[in-house]
C-alpha cells in the first residue's frame, strides 16, 4: 500500500499508538503531519522518519487551543490546499474516579481533548478533506464507550459521543468522496493503558506497532467503509 504524495495528519503523533501510525505513514510515503504538545518527542519521530527516508510537519499545539487548530487548518490549506486523511487519534483517560466526585476542570479537559478538538478539527478540515480524491477519517475510540463502568464515567462519555460526531459526519458525507470511520484498538502497550491498569504486565499487551497494517488500511483511498466502528480486538 502507498501512501506516496498523500497528507495525513495524526493527533497523539507523539507516543503510543498515534506515533507508531504516523512512521508507519511516512514509510509509506506519506506527508505526516504530526501533533502533540511534547516538542522534544515530536523531534525525536522527526528524525525517526527523516531515517526512514519520510517527510513531516511538526504541530506542537494542545489540542485545547481550539484557535490554534483554526489557524492549522488555514496553514494546510496554503500548503497543499487539501488533506488526504485524519487520524483523530490524541485522548486522555483523566482520573479514574466516581462521576459525582470528578472535579469541574478534569471534566472539562477530558471533553475538550477527546471530544470538542476532533469536532473543531472535523469544522476547518472538511472543505480540505473534500479537496482530496478520498478524504479519510478515522477517530480513535474504545471498548469503555459502550460498556458504562464504574469510575471510567468521564473517558466513556467522551469517546461515546466521539462515535456520535464521527458516524453523523459519515452520513453527512455520504455521496462525497470522503468516508469517516471510528477505531477501537483494543488494550494496546502505552503510557494510556499503564495509566489505566497499573497492575497488568505490559509485556502481555501488543505493541503499537501491531496496529499500523489495519489502521492504514482504514487511512487508505482504497478503504470502503464508511460511519463503522472497527474493532481490532475486544
Ligand atoms: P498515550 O497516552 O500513549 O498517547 C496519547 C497521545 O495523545 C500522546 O501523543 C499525547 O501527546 C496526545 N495528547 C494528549 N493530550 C493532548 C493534548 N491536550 N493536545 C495534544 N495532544 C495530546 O495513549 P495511547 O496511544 O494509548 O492512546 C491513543 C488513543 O487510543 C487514545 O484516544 C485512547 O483513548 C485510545 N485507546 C487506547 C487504548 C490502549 O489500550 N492503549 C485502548 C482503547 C483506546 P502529548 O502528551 O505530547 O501532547
Amino acid at each position: 500500500m502507498t501512501f506516496s504524495g498523500r497528507v495525513v495528519l495524526v493527533t497523539g503523533a507523539s507516543r503510543g499508538i498515534g506515533r507508531a501510525v504516523a512512521l508507519g505513514l511516512a514509510r509509506a510515503g506519506a506527508h505526516v503531519v504530526a501533533l502533540a504538545r511534547d516538542v522534544g518527542d515530536l523531534e525525536a519521530l522527526d528524525d525517526e522518519i527523516q531515517n526512514a527516508g519520510g517527510a513531516a510537519t511538526l504541530v506542537p499545539l494542545d489540542l485545547t487551543d481550539f484557535a490554534g487548530l483554526a489557524r492549522l487548518g488555514a496553514s494546510l490549506k496554503q500548503r497543499w490546499g487539501r488533506l488526504d486523511a485524519l487520524f483523530g487519534n490524541a485522548g486522555i483517560l483523566g482520573p479514574l474516579t466516581p462521576l459525582t466526585h470528578l472535579q469541574p476542570r478534569d471534566w472539562d479537559e477530558i471533553m475538550a481533548v477527546n471530544l470538542s478538538a476532533n469536532w473543531h478539527l472535523l469544522r476547518v478540515l472538511d472543505p480540505l478533506l473534500r479537496q482530496s480524491d478520498a478524504g479519510r477519517v478515522l477517530m480513535v475510540s474504545s471498548a469503555a464507550a459502550h460498556y458504562n463502568r464504574p469510575y471510567w464515567g468521564a473517558y466513556a462519555i467522551s469517546k461515546a459521543a466521539l462515535e456520535a460526531l464521527t458516524f453523523t459526519y459519515a452520513a453527512e458525507c455520504n455521496g462525497t468522496n470522503v468516508k469517516a470511520n471510528a477505531l477501537n484498538p483494543g488494550p494496546t502497550r502505552t503510557r494510556m493503558r499503564a495509566q489505566a491498569m497499573p497492575g497488568e504486565d505490559p509485556m502481555t499487551l501488543p505493541a503499537p506497532e501491531e496496529l499500523v497494517p489495519p489502521i492504514l488500511e482504514l487511512l487508505s483511498a482504497a478503504c470502503t467503509k464508511n460511519g463503522e466502528l472497527v474493532h481490532f480486538r475486544k
